[in-house]
């Protein structure tokens, strides 16, 4: 039987060849991503999310082909408490920023599917039709047992997402514990999504969480919530003035936003660029990105070493007994440690 190569069958057959030589080969799967292949992306945060040891060396390998492709993108970090309307945001922004010509991947990070494997981002279909766009990419939380592990493999998928041509990457998160910090450790754009007629108290948000925010946009200010959004527009004003202003020289704006009605998201995006603007000009970003970097090297750091010490059988069980001993309360967590790190260096 002879085969047209230009069949859509044989064209099938040779894409599911393709992609099971990539599955092996990082090279092959570094040329299909950063041709844009929104598969080969996929395939590729597989790899940085997977806890397998063979799968970890793939990863390894496809960050280092890609790394000098990587970090062309203005990485931009959302968070707000459940319900605040950040999916229903991020759907309108990204078909937004889209329409004005960007590649948008939006990742999450959802402590709470670590914790009680329910997610509070990742089970309901969210964002529909930015994950239909062929100019999108929306990728949930990874499963994993620590923030630590979250964290890493949301950061190697930042710089996949850029090597395949993405140029906006948000990182989505919920407002409610760390994780708010460890996005804003790996972004050059905190957004703080707020509530009217919630108090600070009832929306979980910490001060510190809006010490770290570069703009607060007050969600669903449509319909009868207008005036009250007005009214926590005035209270958040105030309470950011009294933060002492940030050594980037911005004042946070406080603006109100309702993406059901499409209101309020072109001013923000313009904000937003006028920021990118001023925050390249001055070098900041460049010096920013420096300073993650090396914060990224030791909590990586730190990471590698736990999971040496837990591979390790012998290491592992005084580490258990350790921590026993700490739960005890018959060794200070420091001796604990010292003690360890004294057995293995
Ligand atoms: P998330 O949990 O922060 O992702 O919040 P969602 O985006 O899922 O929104 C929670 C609820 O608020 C949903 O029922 C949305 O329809 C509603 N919502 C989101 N944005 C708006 C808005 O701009 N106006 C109004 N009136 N409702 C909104």
């Amino acid at each position: 039987m002879s085969t047209d190569p230009n069949s859509s069958e044989e064209k099938a057959i040779q894409r599911i060849k393709a992609k099971r030589l990539a599955n092996q080969d990082p090279t092959l799967l570094f040329k299909q991503l950063v041709e844009g292949n929104r598969d080969a992306l996929a395939r590729g945060i597989t790899w940085v999310e997977s806890t397998l040891a063979s799968d970890q060396l793939l990863a390894e390998e496809l960050l280092k082909l890609i790394l000098p492709h990587a970090g062309k993108s203005k990485r931009i970090g959302i968070t707000g408490v459940p319900g605040v309307g950040k999916s229903t945001f991020i759907e309108q922004f990204g078909q937004t920023l889209i329409s004005h010509g960007h590649k948008v991947a939006v990742l999450a990070i959802d402590p709470s599917s670590q914790r009680s494997h329910g997610s509070i981002l990742g089970d309901k279909t969210r964002m529909d039709l930015l994950s239909r766009s062929e100019l999108a990419f929306v990728r949930p939380s990874p499963a994993s047992d620590t923030l630590g592990g979250v964290a890493r493999a949301t950061r190697e998928s930042i710089l996949l997402c850029e090597a395949a041509g993405f140029d906006i990457i948000i990182i989505e998160t919920v407002g409610v514990g760390q994780s708010e910090t460890s996005v804003h450790g790996m972004v050059d754009f905190f957004l703080l999504l707020m509530l009217a007629g919630a108090g600070d108290e009832l929306q979980g948000i910490k001060r510190g969480i809006m010490e770290m925010a570069d703009y607060i946009l007050i969600t669903k200010a449509d319909a009868e919530n207008q005036k009250p959004a007005i009214q926590a527009q005035r209270q958040y004003k105030a309470a950011l003035h009294l933060f002492p202003p940030s050594e980037k020289v911005w004042y946070p704006g406080v603006e109100l936003c309702s993406a059901l009605e499409n209101i309020g998201i072109d001013p923000f995006i313009e904000r937003m660029n006028a920021y990118f603007q001023s925050m390249q000009s001055s070098g900041w970003i460049a010096k920013n990105r420096t300073e993650q970097d090396v914060n990224w090297f030791y909590d990586a750091l730190r990471y590698e070493v736990l999971q040496a010490f837990k591979r390790d059988p012998e290491l592992h069980e005084k580490l258990k007994s350790l921590e026993q001993q700490v739960i005890n309360k018959t060794i200070s967590p420091f001796a604990a440690a010292s003690s360890l790190a004294n057995d293995k260096f």
